[in-house]
């Protein structure tokens, strides 16, 4: 049995990975960690997750949560993120990273943490987005800057990050069919007398209303004819579910910062 640590366990995501770890064969809901001062802390996991009682309280021990589990699923916010990363390096403990909107020195941190630890760290756990990105580079490789890229993404009420880390994902692995770096033709925002767009951007457009889980588009917009790709996502099942799969993979492995390609062997 790997034994399983949730972080963030009273939000939307943390809620679902305890449910998704409880109802997994071959793994174990060992503990679950809320933010200081939390009214969720003391309560039962189970109930947390809306399942059956599992007699396992939830803490604010981080530091704890990582000496008794195998492997601690972190979806939170990154400055917490960074924080567990250190607790995953100094222990050599395995951790799956889903939080997005990390900037580049959070980058760094967890690729320093990745040193000691096995990390695997991904935008968006779902099958079909991780399809969506290798289909994403290949349609760019294939096409030149004839065909003008932009990732549109529509996500819930909620989300506090823009355009969507799963986005930026997308736009990275366009940059990287075309062989250039996204930060050089990302066009993140445009507003008022813009000019024309500039060949080779990618540019992105972001939606932000209602309960829609996660919706991404890229399309390649040539002269006379358009190429779309399309995810919608209409279960977060599908990241809890990529998440767990993720830990079952990380547990015990070998020092390093892995996706979820490495994980499903794309
Ligand atoms: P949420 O706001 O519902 O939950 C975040 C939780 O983290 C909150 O309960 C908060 O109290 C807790 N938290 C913050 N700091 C903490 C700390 N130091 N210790 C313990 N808990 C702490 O948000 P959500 O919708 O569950 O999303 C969480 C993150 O996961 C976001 O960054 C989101 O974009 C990302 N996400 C990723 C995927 C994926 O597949 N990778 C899928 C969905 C969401």
């Amino acid at each position: 049995m790997i034994r399983i640590g949730i972080t963030g366990c009273a939000g939307r995501m943390g809620r679902m990975l305890m449910a998704e770890t409880a109802g997994s064969e071959g793994v174990t809901l060992a503990g679950g960690v809320v933010r200081a001062g939390n009214s969720a802390e003391g309560q039962d996991l189970g109930v947390l997750a809306g399942i059956e009682p599992c007699g396992v309280t939830a803490t604010t021990d981080i530091a704890a949560l990582f000496d008794t589990v195998d492997v601690v699923i972190d979806f939170t916010t990154p400055g917490a993120t960074v924080d567990h990363a250190g607790h995953a390096a100094d222990r050599g403990k395995a951790l799956v990273i889903g939080t997005t909107g990390l900037d580049p020195a959070q980058e760094q941190a967890l690729r320093r943490a990745a040193e000691t630890a096995p990390i695997v760290f991904a935008a968006n756990m779902s099958l079909g987005v991780n399809l969506l990105l290798g289909l994403t580079r290949k349609v760019a490789a294939a096409l030149d800057a004839d065909f003008d890229i932009e990732i549109v993404e529509t996500h819930h009420r909620h989300k506090v990050d823009a355009p969507s880390g799963t986005a930026l994902a997308l736009g990275k692995a366009a940059a990287a069919g075309r062989g250039v770096a996204l930060d050089a033709v990302a066009q993140r925002a445009r507003d008022g007398h813009t000019g024309a767009r500039r060949r080779g951007d990618i540019g992105f457009a972001v939606l932000r209303g209602g309960d829609v889980v996660g919706d991404h588009s890229v399309v390649f917009a040539g002269t006379g004819e358009r190429i779309e790709l399309t995810h919608r996502a209409g279960d977060r099942r599908i990241y809890s579910r990529g998440a767990v799969r993720a830990a079952v993979w990380a547990a015990g492995r070998a020092p390093g910062l892995y996706g979820m390609s490495d994980v499903l062997g794309l």
